[in-house]
């Protein structure tokens, strides 16, 4: 008997998590997945990104689904229409023996109508963003008032993003004798008084440390001019030509600006910003993920959550504002127990916030000259 089954699951899920390629439960699912098949068990969960959340609440709530019963039973909401689409397409792996069982992402940018729709031929899960699913039910064009579970995954990130009264009205629209199920990277106030004012005394699971950055990445810094970032960049990128990486810049505009420099000079890269539109934008994560592209290069909300395989280093462009964001970029590489790199290209006066993230992460940084050439380091 593997640890898959010791959890209580059924054939059909361990048929399609034997297809995946899964071989253990990772430390949140050996704790989640039991609680979560008992029956009404609220849960607050927290554990960092890439220590496979989804499969957590996926598999319990696919098991408690009534595939013939094509009411909304599950609500899953989700900060990002990029994640919207990622958990669905999970939740059809791991359902992919189910027959009977649809799943719907929700999410602006594309047609309301055609979601709705979606949804009318008899959607038991769907996966949301806080914002169309607030539209959606003002506008009368869903029904959650039946549905037996409400996944908050990400909770922290979709708080960060403003989206406090959407969860709470949507929560209100929901029967009170459903079951909460609250995922989040960290536990700030938010998150706290959302546990404490809509869920029944949950069940609380904490993976790791707080706050804590993976193990498995080594963190590095690289101290340049101001003028000098752009070369510094080019410069780690040649030094790692296998480098398959995500690029942080803090706005929209510089993110599009070092994306078209990297191509004129003619590396593999690609912008990821809100101001593409939504194809432009599936396009770019599709070339990513099937590495036509090298360097995405993007914003923070653009890459919030995005899961993809094997990113070999996440590259600091420009520190984030919030240090807190530090470990949100950092945690897309070193996933699912591989080891990843972070370098932080800074100058001089960014040091301090160096230390700050220093004491968030449990980690202490690397200093490293930038490769070939001192010429354009202080
Ligand atoms: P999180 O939501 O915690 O950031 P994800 O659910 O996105 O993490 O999972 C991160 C990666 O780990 C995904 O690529 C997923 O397929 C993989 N993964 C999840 N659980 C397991 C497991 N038990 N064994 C191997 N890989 C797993
Ligand atoms: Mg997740």
């Amino acid at each position: 008997m593997n640890k898959f089954e010791q959890l209580g699951l059924n054939e059909s899920l361990l048929k399609a998590i034997s297809d995946l390629g899964f071989e253990t439960p990772s430390e949140v699912q050996e704790k989640a997945i039991p609680l979560l098949l008992e029956d009404d068990t609220d849960i607050v969960a927290l554990a960092q990104t890439g220590t496979g959340k989804t499969a957590a609440f996926g598999f319990p709530l696919i098991q408690k689904i009534d595939p013939f019963n094509k009411q909304t039973q599950v609500l899953i909401l989700s900060p990002t229409r990029e994640l919207c689409l990622q958990i669905t397409n999970e939740i059809k792996l791991y359902s992919k023996y189910i027959d009977g069982l649809y799943t719907v992402a929700v999410y602006g940018g594309a047609s309301i109508h055609d979601q709705a729709r979606d949804i009318k031929r008899g959607a038991q899960v769907i996966v949301a963003t806080p914002g169309r699913m607030q539209d959606m039910i003002n506008r009368g064009m869903v029904n959650i008032k039946n549905i037996s579970i409400c996944v908050l995954d990400e909770a922290d990130e979709m708080l960060n993003m403003g989206f406090y009264e959407d969860i709470t009205s949507i929560l209100s629209d929901t029967p009170k004798d459903k079951n909460t199920w609250l995922f989040s990277a960290t536990m700030p106030q938010e998150v706290a008084r959302i546990a404490k004012e809509f869920m029944r005394s949950p069940q609380e699971i904490t993976v790791g440390h707080k706050n804590s950055s993976s193990v498995n990445i080594s963190h590095e810094y690289y101290l340049v001019n101001a003028r000098d970032r752009y070369e510094a960049l080019k410069r780690l990128a040649d030094a790692n030509p296998d480098i398959f990486s995500v690029i942080f810049c803090r706005t929209k505009r510089d993110t599009q600006a070092v994306a078209e420099k990297l191509i004129e000079d003619g590396y593999n890269a690609a912008a990821l910003h809100g101001d593409l539109s939504q194809a432009q934008r599936d396009g770019v994560m599709k070339s990513f993920r099937g590495r036509q592209i090298q360097m995405l290069v993007a914003t923070d909300v653009a890459a919030r959550g995005i899961d993809v395989d094997n990113v070999t280093h996440v590259i600091n462009y420009q520190l984030p504002d919030e240090i807190e964001t530090y470990t949100h970029r950092s945690g897309r590489t070193g996933r699912a127990g591989k080891s990843g790199t972070s370098f932080v290209i800074i100058t001089k006066s960014e040091i301090r916030k160096i230390h700050a993230i220093e004491r968030i992460i449990k980690t202490k940084f690397e200093e490293k000259p930038i490769p070939s050439g001192m010429e354009i380091c202080e």
